[in-house]
């Protein structure tokens, strides 16, 4: 994939470079440079001064040469450690990232948020009757609560396995086949799609069995519901997420214990003891931190720049979503250093609770919707810390066309693609999407992100330090340059 957009971008550059010659220069096409840049539109030209390239190639260079956002994430996974809603750890997160970014010098604030607290307990699982068992064995089955789980007795419950791979065959099976049992949904991940570019696709395919399969199961009087874990890889490693509430047990099994039980459930009848304990304490106050370096000529105009800080409990959150917020403070690291002072305000934002229901963008929405028209643009990074290719956005064609200079900034080291998109890219900016602000998230090379995603393995050996500075780099450089460029981005 990544030889065709070289390939293209060459060819689009010989393109460019035969249209000049053919305009101004008959020279010897043998000498022709290969790399002149693409000519800027009169609209481009007027937003882009050349000071204004010069400082975004420096905030590029200064992005790409430091380690400031990695030593973030290595504090906020290894030092706090795991950062799910209403934890000590969040909070922990929550104060500082604030305290950082008011030494960086931002005018820094907390905005309550009330979130959640749901605590993980015991989950443990054992076949106890199936084809061929030997007496007195059982097989044991590895597994993960999902976010609305309620708990089973201290001592778990014991029921029939049925399995479906679909809802549909969920519907057919009737409440006569699904009540009182333990319904699995065994939808299987397509990781060709995600080995082919597409991951978010697949992701999107196989979460719908998370966040809904439980609830369509108690709708027909099951017991529990596990569904196959939405990942890549396979390391008998199961992926935790959040699930619609659903009023009974429900978790995620690795796919190896999912084909385990489908195999098993094709051959006869499969029991199943299942202890799930986790606990849905009361809500809890916390926290967005908002910080705004402000615009020296149009304060009132804003470009946000973010993460979540909130992570699931399995790992640390590296990859979801340390890497997000880190990046998005760097940005504020590096235009200090450099003394560049935005005409707009750029806002950083760490958002919280992004995975067990969003309050924090709604608390935002609820608080800020009367600034959205003067909210010039909004960028998140959620997607991982992988190399990025470039943005999905989500504008319109004019405000595409006018961030072309900015994507030949980043082009060097690959991060200039951008792909109009019909949804929100990004979940904390999706109500300023939806309201016509132009949207951004950054574009990271999805091939494994959902090997680690909600994992135990979601930590920081998974980060690749050059990779988060390209991703640094993209997301200051983009951003520097909204909150910089001679007019805010059109609607
Ligand atoms: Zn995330």
């Amino acid at each position: 994939m990544r030889t065709v957009r070289i390939l293209l971008t060459l060819l689009v550059s010989a393109f460019s470079t035969l249209t000049v010659q053919a305009q101004s220069q008959p020279a010897n096409p043998a000498a022709a440079p290969f790399t002149v840049p693409p000519q800027m539109s009169a609209a481009q030209q007027e937003n882009f001064s050349p000071q204004l390239l010069t400082e975004l190639e420096a905030i590029k260079a200064a992005a790409l040469a430091d380690d400031y956002a990695y030593r973030q994430v290595a504090h906020l996974t290894e030092n706090i450690g795991p950062r799910p809603s209403g934890s000590a750890q969040a909070e922990a997160a929550v104060q500082y990232v604030a305290s950082e970014l008011q030494r960086l010098g931002l005018e820094v604030g907390l905005e309550e948020v009330k979130v959640p607290h749901w605590v993980r307990g015991v989950e443990t699982a054992e076949l106890t009757e199936y084809p061929g068992q030997a007496a007195g064995t059982t097989q044991k089955i590895v597994l993960t609560a999902l976010s609305s789980s309620t708990a089973t007795p201290a001592d778990g419950i014991k029921a029939d396995v049925v399995v479906v791979n679909n809802f549909d065959e969920l519907k057919s099976l009737g409440r006569d086949k699904v009540a009182g049992r333990i319904v699995l949904f065994n939808e299987i991940f397509d990781k060709q799609k995600a080995a082919g570019g597409m991951a978010f696709v697949a992701y999107g395919e196989a979460v719908r069995y998370r966040a809904g399969g439980p609830k369509a199961a108690a709708d027909l009087g099951a017991m529990a519901a596990l569904v196959r874990s939405v990942g890549s890889a396979d390391f008998r490693l199961p992926h935790t997420g959040y699930s619609a509430p659903a009023g009974i047990p429900a978790g995620a099994v690795t796919a190896e214990d999912a084909d385990l039980i489908a195999h098993l459930a094709e051959q006869g009848r499969v029991r199943m003891h299942l202890t799930l304990t986790p606990q849905k304490l009361p809500d809890v106050i916390s926290h967005n931190v908002i910080a705004d370096l402000k615009g020296i000529e149009n304060p009132e105009q804003v470009v946000v720049l973010s993460g979540h800080l909130d992570s699931w409990d399995l790992g640390t959150g590296a990859i979801d979503d340390a890497a997000g917020v880190a990046i998005a403070m760097e940005a504020a690291e590096i235009l200090g250093r450099l003394h560049l002072r935005p005409k707009r305000t750029i806002r950083i934002i760490a958002w919280m609770d992004e995975e067990t229901g969003g309050s924090g963008s709604q608390t935002y929405t609820k608080e800020h919707s009367g600034e959205f028209p003067r909210h010039v643009a909004a960028i998140e990074s959620d997607a991982g810390a992988a190399h990025p290719l470039g943005f999905d956005i989500r504008m319109s064609n004019a405000a595409a066309d006018l961030i072309r200079p900015v994507l030949t900034v980043l082009q060097s080291f690959g991060a200039n693609a951008a792909e109009n998109r019909p949804y929100p890219p990004g979940a904390d900016i999706a109500a300023m999407s939806e309201s016509t602000v132009p949207a951004l998230g950054i574009m990271q090379d999805g091939r494994t992100y959902f090997h680690y995603h909600h994992s135990a393995a979601d930590t920081l050996d998974k980060i690749v330090p050059e990779e988060l500075r390209e991703n640094a780099a993209a997301m200051a450089v983009m951003g520097y340059a909204l909150a910089s460029m001679k007019n805010p981005l059109p609607r």
